[in-house]
């Protein structure tokens, strides 16, 4: 048996995972770190392009780790049920089992240690997730450790030249395109960005509320309701007064002068949010 490490970094096609690469392979060139992203398949477009922009800037490939059934099959398996950050089926068997899978087949069955590293930022307190049964998979946090906040993030994306991926300016995070952890204004903007993934979450969410599914996609409303046209009006109304509100509280930072950017979490407060989708 082997007593060899291994690092693998997982990337979300969010700006955290893909800051944190970027910083691993500028602050510590000397280790092999494997990069890989595990597909759900109901990406948004923007979340490859960006990966395949990062592959670039890393000079490496990132592996593809595909889970051998996709959402719809899952569906079926839950009775059609949606899930829900309550019974989160998805993550569960599209995101963790396919990672925990490959990291025992090729490498803590063969005695390797793997060390992987997730962007947990220096602001950030939440540690679900992080816990594995496989003691031979440890979990390393290099933000919190050198203190690389949310600015930190935005500053290592803009000093590469890589910046944040293109879905920024009207949806805080990466994962699936219908992710039931989107807030109202970000479905508005799926609707207006990605009509036809709009209107297939519509539809998946019809056949799991005839299923007798407990939830809708969003809290309180189905998606047709939602996108009817005085309720849109209505979310776009309370987003701006909020991002107004925020704006006018913004206190500049004299050592950070360039913290402009308002950005979901500081509208609607950060949410516990799922580690392997969203990071
Ligand atoms: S992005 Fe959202 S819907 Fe997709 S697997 Fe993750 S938690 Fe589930």
């Amino acid at each position: 048996m082997k007593n060899e490490v291994k690092h693998v970094l997982g990337l979300s096609g969010g700006k955290d995972s893909s800051a944190l690469a970027l910083y691993m392979s500028q602050e510590h060139p000397d280790l092999d770190i494997e990069y890989f992203f595990t597909d759900t398949g109901e990406e948004l477009e923007e979340v490859y392009e960006y990966l395949s922009m990062l592959e670039g800037f890393l000079g490496k490939p990132i592996r593809n780790l595909d889970p051998d059934r996709d959402f719809r099959f899952w569906l079926t398996q839950y009775n059609n049920f949606l899930p829900s950050a309550q019974t989160r089926w998805c993550t569960k068997n599209l995101k963790l089992k396919p990672f925990e899978k490959w990291i025992k087949d090729e490498y803590t069955s063969q005695g390797y240690t793997v060390y992987s590293y997730v962007a947990i930022r220096s602001d950030e307190d939440f540690r679900e997730g992080l816990s594995s049964k496989n003691k031979s998979l440890v979990t390393k946090l290099p933000f919190k450790e050198v203190g690389v906040d949310r600015q930190g993030v935005f500053e290592i994306l803009e000093n590469s030249g890589l910046g944040l991926p293109k879905y920024y300016d009207w949806r805080s995070r990466s994962g699936c395109t219908f992710c039931f952890f989107q807030r109202k204004i970000e479905w508005v903007g799926l609707m207006e960005r990605h009509p036809d993934a709009f209107e297939k979450a519509k539809s998946l969410e019809k056949s799991a509320l005839e299923h007798g599914s407990p939830f809708s996609w969003s809290e309180g409303e189905t998606l047709d309701e939602l996108s009817r046209p005085e309720r849109v009006e209505q979310i776009k109304r309370d987003h701006e007064k909020r991002l107004a509100a925020v704006a006018r509280k913004r206190v500049v930072n004299p050592l950070r002068p360039d913290e402009g950017m308002v950005d979901l979490d500081e509208i609607y407060g950060q949410q516990k949010i799922c580690l392997a989708c969203h990071k």
